[in-house]
């Protein structure tokens, strides 16, 4: 089946709200040649809201059916996920135009295993919880407290990874009991519809995961009408997505932009950090949230690494995806992206960097930019400041620790940051001091596949995490729940307030917290 047709054929899932007639197509181009390949409806409030109030009343369905039983359709869907691979594969090369290996490891790999993991652990995040309070006021009562799903959830995802940044928020959702809407970007909507259609043929309550196509007014739509949002994207948009939640006091969870720092010190495998740099700065063309946007080196090696990730990226095949093993980068999925990082490697050249591979647009019918390493940048350019998103690598030269701490530290953003050097303590240490949400020693991005571990950003880089046992509580509303078994006819301090009560609670209080402790 063409990706047109499957479109058209996932499309019609989202049921009625699908049958009104669209505003208008979006066409779904492949970035890595130019070619149309799909259109999806662009829906508006309208069509929105009926695919809401749809998820509404297949939510109590999907949530009766318990933790096993959800977890067991989502281990259909991950089998056919698995069985229809190559579509899914085909899907997310053609709408991101990235590599296969890219679609499969970074996405697919991502959604199958993150399947798995929330339906082995949302039962124990979840259960109930049985809290011994302090009080003695409470001394004989039961106190629980119970995580119930909030109803639908709205996931709002960007184009860099279609399936892993807008399904895979849904899967921690869906366990939890709600059902779940997703917006996909405009720029890759189709991999979301594949997904509908899977939940379709492994049977899930109709209404249960579905997906609003359309472009960022579908989004605020869709905001308006959820019980929790879940986005992933720019920080610009963040902003707007929770100044829209606080109209109806939505819950919001953003997952926004980064600058991700890099350490290198003296003592470090400069092989490995030197490896670790060039994946972590190229793959997916560098449209990746957590990418090494930025690289501080001890002066004592920087000469030795820079010249050999220079080598690696000279190296770098780039071109239009094909079989698996054939290209290296591949295409900027977002057309305004590639202005912004030629904007990037301009304004630093003018400042005073020189470009040691790469610097500009490649040729060719589709949109690429060529893998990029820049040095002598510094903290007046915006490569070294603002969210870059491409193939670029900057790399600039450090006295010492003291100073990479205080440069990566120097930013708004607060995503991810790794430090290479083989004094493990002190590359731990050095991780304490990074402003960012996560740290890694002698390695980068892998954290985020530690799913049992809360991910997320501080500052600029969102509000909220992914992962751990929060990663699923968001998505629900607590319940404190109080029994008392053997309660007195009248308790102490109830009406009519008498004198001698008040004496003996002034009494207690004195005694309990008065006193100035010993030693
Ligand atoms: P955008 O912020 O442009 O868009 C994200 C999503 O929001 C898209 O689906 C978009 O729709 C939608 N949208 C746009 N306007 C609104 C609105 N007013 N209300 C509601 N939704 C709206 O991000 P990009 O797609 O450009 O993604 C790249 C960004 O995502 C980078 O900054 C990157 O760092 C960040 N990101 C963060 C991650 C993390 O985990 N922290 C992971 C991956 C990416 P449409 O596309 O149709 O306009």
């Amino acid at each position: 089946m063409s990706a047109l047709e499957n479109a058209e054929v996932a499309t019609k899932q989202n049921g009625a709200a699908a049958e009104q007639q669209p505003r208008e197509r979006i066409a779904v181009e492949n970035p890595a040649t130019g070619e149309n390949v799909g259109y999806v409806d662009d829906m508006d409030a309208a069509q929105v809201a009926a695919i809401v109030d749809r998820a509404l009343a297949a939510q109590p369905g999907w949530e009766a059916l318990g933790f096993e039983g959800r977890a067991a359709k989502l281990r259909e869907l991950r089998r056919w996920l698995v069985e229809n691979r190559r579509r899914v594969i085909d899907i997310l090369v053609k709408e991101g135009g990235k590599t296969p290996e890219d679609a499969m490891l970074g996405d697919l790999w991502y959604v199958c295993d993150s399947l798995g993991f929330w339906g082995k652990t949302a039962h124990k995040y979840l259960a109930d919880e049985r809290v011994r309070t302090h009080s003695p006021m409470l001394l004989g009562k039961k106190v629980i407290v119970r995580h119930r799903p909030v109803g639908v959830v709205g996931v709002i995802g960007p184009w860099n990874y279609p399936l892993t940044n807008t399904f895979g928020d849904a899967i921690p959702a869906l366990m939890a009991g709600n059902s779940v809407v997703l917006k996909p970007s405009e720029v890759t909507p189709l991999t979301s519809l594949l997904v509908a259609e899977g939940a379709e043929a492994v049977g899930m309550p109709n209404g249960a995961l579905s997906v609003a196509t359309g472009a960022g007014d579908t989004g605020a739509a869709l905001i308006d009408h959820v019980d929790m949002i879940h986005f992933t994207g720019s920080t610009r948009t963040g902003r707007k997505v929770m100044a829209r939640a606080a109209e109806r006091l939505t819950p919001v969870s953003l997952e926004l932009g980064g600058k991700d720092p890099m350490i290198v010190l003296d003592d470090a495998d400069l092989e490995r950090a030197a490896n670790m740099a060039v994946q972590w700065a190229m793959a997916n063309s560098g449209q990746i949230c957590m990418a090494v946007e930025r690289v501080y080196v001890e002066e004592g090696v920087y000469d030795r690494f820079v010249s050999s990730v220079v080598d690696k990226v000279s190296r770098l095949r780039q071109g239009e995806p094909g079989e698996p093993g054939t290209v290296d980068v591949g295409a900027m999925t977002f057309p305004p992206q590639i202005d912004i990082v030629d904007r990037h490697v301009r304004d630093a050249v003018d400042k005073g960097a020189q470009v040691l591979v790469g610097g500009k647009k490649a040729e060719g019918p589709g949109r690429f930019y060529e893998p990029t390493v820049l040095t002598g940048v510094d903290h007046t350019m915006d490569v070294m400041r603002d969210e870059t998103f491409g193939p670029v690598l900057p790399i600039m030269k450090v006295r010492d620790a003291e100073e990479a701490v205080r440069l990566a530290n120097d930013t708004r953003y607060g995503l991810n940051s790794s430090v290479f050097t083989r004094d493990l303590a002190k590359g731990e240490r050095i991780a304490r001091r990074l402003g960012a949400g996560n740290a890694c020693v002698n390695d980068a991005l892998m954290n985020y596949m530690a799913q049992e571990a809360p991910f997320g950003g501080t500052n600029e880089s969102g509000l909220g995490v992914r992962h751990g046992p929060q990663g699923i509580r968001k998505y629900c509303s607590s319940q404190t729940i109080m029994v008392t078994r053997f309660g007195p006819k009248r308790e102490p301090g109830m009406f009519p307030n008498k004198r001698v009560t008040a004496k003996v609670f002034e009494r207690l209080m004195v005694l309990l917290w008065g006193r100035r402790r010993r030693g």
